[in-house]
């Protein structure tokens, strides 16, 4: 009883007590399970020695385990590769040689490939390739249809990249022939540091895959990520390259990319309902109900009250922050407040430009 009068009259002061339960790491990356699906943190695009990375491939798998990944796809440029005089070995290498060591480390290497031409198309990342040999061919439509008869997934890299789309974004006639053929099964919303709006838009109208790559050339930890790589969340049948396969041509993905998570409303939903703990106590007597929300993810969770007026009534904090694998205590003082609900943005679960995820909390 003493210990919860305390709470209380801590509350009545501050109305917000974060109690930190431990410090993320790398390692530490967390996302729940959603229904029949596993949820499997990827980065599909990344660079060996073999094109112009700068490490030799089976160090990827160390590095992608360190950071908590369950696969990765090796997707060397086909067309640049400023070490090839030192190099012995074809196009498939790279991926041979981290395939090998996955075995080793019990992980997934998906072999790919990165078809690099000007704009247009640009860059095009194959995989699930059997053999990247046959991709080497002077015609790119050419190119990309080889890799569509091994039944790669394939996608469109970084489509805002300003070297190639100095001014305007534009999806160009050769887009829409590739994507009309069945060619184009992807589109990476995120690459590197850089997030592009115009894709989230494609994406949409063309029923895309949504994807967040590292396309990593150094390494994870000497780059400037917040926090951690991008990375594609993928809600996969069970931990195996097919059923990561199955997943991205059925479109099942989010975008994890400095710390919010992007992606369609449906997966978006899934994932917020089994990343909170919530338990509640209401007390009549005071006209409270007193909150403690636990997050059980590695992504801050940030609400914001739809309802400015219940702010400035100091009736629910104007911001409530669960950071990660964190408990957060807050109240709701609804003496003056007739509604039975509060209605909330999650301002790191996002489903569209501008748009976030909503979540409601019973007032008494
Ligand atoms: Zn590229
Ligand atoms: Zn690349």
């Amino acid at each position: 009883m003493k210990k919860f009068l305390f709470i209380l009259i801590f509350l009545i002061s501050v109305n917000l007590i974060v109690l930190p339960q431990s410090r993320v790491t790398k390692s530490q990356l967390i996302f729940p399970d959603i229904d029949e699906y596993k949820t499997l943190k990827c980065d599909f695009h990344i660079h060996t020695v073999f094109s112009d990375g700068l490490v030799w491939p089976d160090f990827r798998v160390s590095e992608a385990i360190q950071d908590g990944l369950d696969a990765i796809a090796i997707t060397d440029h086909i067309e640049y590769r400023p070490h090839k005089e030192f190099l012995t070995g074809d196009l498939n290498t790279s991926s041979s040689i981290a395939i090998k060591e996955a075995k080793y480390q019990n992980f997934i290497v998906i072999r790919g490939a990165e078809i690099t031409r000007k704009m247009p198309p640009g860059h095009i990342n194959a995989i699930f390739l059997n053999d990247v040999n046959p991709l080497e061919t002077d015609d790119v439509v050419e190119a990309v249809k080889a890799a569509y008869e091994q039944g790669a997934f394939i996608f469109w890299n970084h489509p805002c990249w300003k070297a190639q789309q100095p001014d305007t974004v534009v999806w160009f006639n050769m887009h829409t022939e590739l994507y009309t053929k069945g060619y184009i099964h992807g589109i990476e919303l995120v690459n590197f540091s850089d997030f592009c709006p115009e894709a989230w838009k494609w994406g949409q109208e063309k029923n895309l895959t949504i994807l967040s790559n590292s396309d990593i050339h150094g390494t994870t930890n000497t780059s400037e990520f917040v926090k951690h790589r991008p990375i594609t969340l993928v809600f996969a049948s069970e931990l195996s390259e097919n059923a990561i396969k199955d997943a991205l041509f059925a479109r099942r993905t989010l975008a994890y990319y400095n710390e919010k998570i992007y992606g369609e409303k449906q997966w978006l939903e899934k994932l917020f309902k089994n990343s909170l703990e919530i338990e509640k106590h209401n007390d009549p007597d005071i006209h409270r109900t007193f909150y403690e929300i636990t997050n059980l993810t590695s992504v801050p969770i940030i609400l914001e009250p739809q309802n400015t007026e219940i702010v400035k009534k100091r009736i629910i904090p104007e911001k409530i922050e669960v950071p990660p694998l964190t408990k957060v205590n807050f109240d709701i003082r609804y003496k003056n407040y007739s509604e039975q609900k509060v209605k909330f943005d999650v301002k790191t679960f996002i489903y569209d430009i501008d748009k976030y995820l909503e979540f409601e909390l019973d007032v008494k």
